[in-house]
């Protein structure tokens, strides 16, 4: 029977790069039925609600969804989206791979995964203005909030994927030198539950800055990274840059009921409906959804059709240095995926 997900097509480029990633998995043979929701911007203007109730029952109900990026204001107006669905679903682990798939980028055959909390630091919204002397914003506090329990689920998550996927090291990366108790908590966890997995899988501690730094210098001294929120947010779009950028680079946010699957990069307005977009990031976003729901054949068969499309330079988006539109690089990639 086939599996039924929910797809949000999503805002800016989403629509076009979710009408691709369709298309795709069609092709290639996926055994899928989609519940089509609305999210994000297209929501607020069909129904007046950026994240309708009629969108969350769906996920609810299918435990899998496929989402196009979504345009949060900045500001003002209404909060993150993104960050509304992982905190209603408690998609506590978001999961970005860093492959090589583009030959001719910085690096070659780069093989990383970044495992980033997803639910607490300063991605928790406790954040507020205090007025003084008339100016009601004379000044703005947010509030980092790191949890035992939290901290220990996201970093044995780490352990056991690198575990299951016969990754050899888990590097922590952390600022506890300068915030001693949020960070200094998420450290202490760490090398407790590390402790578990000695001799199976190998454990290191460095400091955020540093390991920025790493990334650039010698990222195969790297292989599984696990850190808070916004760090993670920060190092998966440097490490995006390390494979062609923002358009190969996918995410899983992955809870115990329910699985979002979705591009780490946003609904870039700047090329949206031009026929840029690169799909490649929502696609391969799509293969981990497949991985997930049990149709590995037909996610090596994406895999491998976008290995293939994007080896050549001639079916290349321009993010990539290439000539092709969207729909002339999706039209490549159905040749290769049949
Ligand atoms: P962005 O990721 O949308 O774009 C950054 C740059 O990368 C832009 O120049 C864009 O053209 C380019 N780019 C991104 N994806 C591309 C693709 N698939 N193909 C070719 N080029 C691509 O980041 P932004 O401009 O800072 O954010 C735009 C909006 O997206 C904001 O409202 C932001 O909040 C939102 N956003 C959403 C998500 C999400 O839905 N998960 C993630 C990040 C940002």
């Amino acid at each position: 029977m086939a599996t039924t997900i929910t797809v949000i097509p999503g805002d800016g480029i989403g629509p076009e790069v979710t009408d691709a990633t369709l298309s795709v998995l069609e092709e290639a043979g996926a055994d899928l039925e989609y519940d089509q929701q609305l999210g994000g911007v297209a929501a607020v203007e069909a129904v007046k609600d950026p994240l309708p109730e009629q969108t969350l029952d769906s996920i609810r109900h299918t435990g899998v969804a496929l989402k196009g990026p979504l345009t949060t204001p900045l500001g003002s107006g209404f909060r993150s989206i993104n960050v509304a669905i992982r905190k209603e679903f408690e998609l506590f682990a978001n999961i970005r791979p860093v492959v090589t798939l583009v030959p001719g980028q910085r690096y070659e055959d780069i093989n990383l995964v970044l495992i980033r909390e997803n639910t607490e630091g300063l991605y928790v919204g406790v954040e507020h203005y205090i007025g003084m002397e008339g100016d009601p914003r004379a000044a703005a506090e947010s509030v980092m909030i790191i949890t035992r329990f939290g901290a220990e689920r996201i970093v044995r998550y780490a352990f056991e994927y690198a575990r299951d996927n016969g990754r050899k090291k888990v590097t922590l990366a952390h600022k506890a030198n300068i915030l001693k108790f949020t960070q200094g908590l998420f450290l202490e966890v760490g090398e407790s539950v590390a402790r578990d997995y000695e001799g199976e899988v190998e454990f290191e501690a460095r400091i955020i800055d540093a390991t920025a730094m790493q990334l650039v210098k010698d990222p195969y001294s790297l292989d599984v990274l696990v850190m808070e929120n916004m760090f993670g947010d920060i190092l998966s779009d440097l490490m995006a840059g390390l494979v062609g950028g923002l358009g190969v680079a996918p995410a899983a946010n992955i809870g115990k009921d329910v699985a979002m699957f979705e591009a780490v990069h946003g609904s870039a307005p700047d090329i949206a409906g031009q026929g840029l977009a690169n799909p490649s990031a929502l696609i391969l976003a799509a293969a981990m959804m497949l991985d997930h729901v049990g149709q590995r054949e037909v996610a090596t068969r994406v895999r491998k059709g976008l290995r293939e499309t994007l080896s050549d330079p001639r079916t290349r988006t321009p993010d990539l240095g290439g000539p092709a539109t969207t729909s002339e690089f999706v039209d490549a990639l159905l040749e290769n995926v049949r």
